[in-house]
């Protein structure tokens, strides 16, 4: 476990060794678990290799989830991408929203998927990264090694804040993926630690107060498709920092906040299944749908 309670430290001690973030973590990581630089690494290539994986999986055309409520929207947005040379959104952006729906896809079928940093987000860094080695064809050891960054941001997050839905609400689960992926956009685009970290900052505050509330208490509904909107605000909010846009308020502070809404939030907007999206009409006929009418 890194010892870093706030950005600001890890900032510090990147300025301190002249070092990426990314290279500060992989350093201690190796220290920590008494492994070598080049073990951790493995270790980490091997999830990328998963996350690559998962967008496989869940880009087929007959993708469907265990429960039956959702499928194929990974398929649906690539074939659209192709179809309509990108949509609104440009081919890029299109191809990696795709990615975000099939590995949350993946993971609704119950397929093997890396979980950054929840199960129900884990959508949204692989649909960044898988698209900047397949698409942008940026060397696999750099976008490896980004994650690491990722994981840095993650882990300070979980030490002030949650990660978990239950606790702080979606803003903590794909919240915190946005974050944590717009850190390691800025990192991978040659950007500075204290861009990365403003990047991270914009994403959580362009989530603050985002409720959980899975349809059937099931990371389908809305979960799949908050993790493209979870990859969009991670390329905005990079794309704000890389350009010189500062966050006023320090990253720091940003996910004190997110702690606070969270605590603030109602138990029925927190992965109850009682509230939001679960508790309307259509939410409660999918919920019997899959589990047969309630029992009084
Ligand atoms: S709505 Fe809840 S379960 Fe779904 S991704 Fe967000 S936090 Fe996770």
């Amino acid at each position: 476990m890194l010892l870093y309670q706030a950005i600001e430290e890890l900032l510090a001690a990147a300025a301190a060794q002249n070092k990426k973030i990314s290279e500060l973590v992989l350093a201690d990581q190796a220290q920590q678990m008494e492994k070598t630089e080049q073990e951790v690494y493995a270790q980490m290539e091997q999830s990328f290799d998963v996350m690559c994986d998962s967008v496989l999986q869940g880009q087929g055309p007959n993708q469907r989830s265990t429960s039956g409520l959702t499928g194929g929207e990974g398929f649906k947005m690539m074939f659209y991408s192709e179809r309509t040379a990108g949509g609104l959104s440009g081919v890029f952006m299109t191809r990696a929203m795709s990615r975000a729906l099939a590995v949350s896809g993946c993971n609704a079928a119950m397929g093997k998927i890396v979980a950054t940093p929840t199960a129900g987000s884990c959508g949204i860094l692989p649909g960044c990264l898988v698209s900047l080695y397949e698409d942008k064809k940026m060397p696999k050891k750099d976008i490896v090694m980004s994650i690491f960054t990722a994981a840095a941001f993650g882990i300070v997050i979980a030490q002030r804040a949650c990660l978990a839905g239950a606790q702080g609400g979606c803003q903590a689960e794909c919240g915190s993926a946005a974050g944590m992926a717009a850190a390691a956009l800025v990192e991978l685009q040659g950007g500075t630690p204290q861009q990365a970290a403003d990047a991270c900052a914009i994403a959580i505050a362009n989530q603050l107060g985002l409720v959980c509330d899975p349809v059937a208490g099931l990371v389908e509904i809305p979960c799949i498709k908050r993790n493209v909107s979870g990859v969009m605000i991670a390329f905005s909010s990079a794309d704000m920092a890389l350009a010189g846009i500062r966050s006023e308020i320090p990253v720091d502070e940003c996910i004190d906040s997110m702690d606070e809404v969270g605590s603030a939030l109602p138990a029925s907007l927190r992965e109850t299944a009682l509230g939001g999206l679960a508790a309307t009409p259509t939410g409660m006929k999918l919920k019997e749908q899959v589990f047969g009418p309630a029992q009084h």
